[in-house]
């Protein structure tokens, strides 16, 4: 099954509901924080869907042209993950007429917009386990978990123990998917959603759930519902069991940003690097690759910025090469503003929305990756071909090549300027052409099969 067309020329903005705008504050919580406080494991900020469309000319403007949405169904909790109703939008966030409002702003400019499906697991709060508790054996849910004896104790310290929680977790009751109410019950969601405006699934910890079936048919009822929404698994490793005709059309793309972290923090060197990246393009089908979902940050990691240490060139860095990769970049909100923060729940700050608190160098260099990366062949669906990678000085060079035009990528990871001579022999460039970059204003002429570079220290380059 083909992965949709408008995946590959998708530049995704992850949205976290409760801190990227606050558009309504009649649906506050009585006990929000202040916008901008210092984000807690309970604590609401007041954000919502109003206020994802109050602020959509921010996004035209960055220029994305997908979102995927955080959960956004009813749950006691600020990230969402505990769901207990997945067929109502929370009302914190609004209700199913914002919902469609922002569904109808985002296809009138041609944005698609996914949600977060989190299948494996409920919160205790969800009718059917709340039916389990009260009416144990006698529950005509009992079976939609996996319950070892009762009575349940869902609230006391420490782990489940007489029921499968997630992770051991009281909290998240692990459903039981090979019960066909259940199935029915989450894939009538995921339909449900789909039907409602959705454009795809981006699915949680969709390996808990180890039932090739189950998945199967969870792509058969989406495709069904919509052949162009977009499927995306949270897998967090390199397994090609995961991305296929039968499961997802791409995967989060962490072991990309790891192999960044590890280029640019100086772990490995760029040859070691080149290997790691053109390795994972031939571990999956090719149009699975190009739908693999790349990303620098997420609300379950560091910020860019604080994983780079504050370093805003590497970050630039990291931007250039996620966006000259094959695959779907992504930005996580507020990082290309210089955002900062630490692992959960400091990842999760309300965006700043006063232009001085911004970092306008950075957001201008994002907006100018993401700009090429729609309008560039080759960088939308190139294959990619390694010209240069070696460890001192410490650069990789590789192109994209599109019947349509060839693009250079040139990476410097090292502390010097870099001064390189690539050969372009197989790239079918004439003699004395010019290529220019595109990101400054650099170029240089083809001359005895290659091209002259100079990269300054910790930069890189994309010329045509
Ligand atoms: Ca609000």
């Amino acid at each position: 099954m083909p992965v949709p067309s408008w995946v590959q020329r998708a530049v995704f903005y992850q949205i976290f509901p409760d801190r990227f705008a606050n558009g309504d504050p009649s649906n506050d919580p009585v006990n929000v924080q202040p916008w901008g406080a210092e984000p807690t494991y309970r604590g609401f900020q007041g954000g919502d869907l109003r206020g994802i469309i109050q602020r959509f000319d921010y996004l035209l403007d960055l220029g994305i042209n997908a979102i995927y949405l955080n959960p956004i169904f009813m749950s006691p909790t600020n990230h969402r993950y505990h769901t207990t109703d997945y067929f109502r939008i929370d009302p914190k966030l609004g209700d199913l007429a914002d919902f469609h409002a922002l569904i109808d702003v985002a296809h009138r400019h041609d944005v698609r917009v996914i949600l977060d499906g989190v299948f494996n697991h409920c919160g205790r709060g969800f009718f059917a386990f709340d039916d389990v508790m009260e009416n144990e054996e006698d529950s005509p849910y009992r079976d939609w978990f996996h319950i070892k004896r009762f009575p349940l104790d869902a609230y006391g310290k420490g782990k489940a123990r007489n029921y499968l929680g997630w992770w051991g977790m009281k909290k998240l009751p692990k459903f039981n998917t090979a019960n066909p109410q259940v199935r029915r019950y989450l894939l009538d969601c995921a339909r449900y959603w789909i039907e409602q405006g959705a454009d795809g699934w981006r699915l949680d910890v969709p390996n808990e759930i180890d039932d090739d079936s189950f998945w199967a048919e969870f792509r058969q009822v989406v495709t069904s519902a919509n052949p162009e929404a977009y499927t995306l698994g949270e897998i967090w490793e390199v397994q090609p069991r995961w991305a296929n005709a039968d499961h997802f059309d791409g995967l989060m793309n962490y072991p990309v940003r790891a192999a960044l972290h590890d280029l640019l923090l100086g772990r490995v060197d760029a040859p070691h690097f080149a290997q790691r990246v053109e390795d994972l393009l031939t571990a999956y089908a090719r149009e699975n690759v190009y739908a693999h979902y790349l990303l620098l940050g997420s609300h379950d990691t560091e910020r860019v910025l604080t994983a780079f240490e504050g370093d805003v060139q590497k970050v630039k860095l990291a931007y250039l090469f996620l966006f000259a990769y094959p695959g779907v970049p992504s930005i996580y909100y507020g990082d290309e503003i210089g955002l900062e923060g630490g692992k959960d729940p400091q990842c999760r700050r309300a965006f700043p929305w006063e232009p001085h608190r911004w970092n306008h160098d950075l957001r201008a260099w994002v907006q100018r990756l993401i700009a090429l990366r729609k309008r560039r062949p080759a960088l939308i669906d190139g294959h990619l071909r390694r010209l240069l990678a070696s460890g001192s000085p410490n650069v990789y060079v590789f192109a994209r090549i599109h019947p349509q035009e060839t693009i250079l990528v040139a990476i410097n990871a090292g502390p010097a300027p870099a001064a390189l001579r690539i050969s372009v022999q197989d790239l079918e460039l004439p003699e004395g052409r010019i290529l220019h970059s595109l990101l400054g204003s650099t170029e240089t002429v083809v001359c005895g099969g290659a091209v002259d570079l100079t990269l300054p220290a910790m930069s890189g380059d994309l010329l045509a």
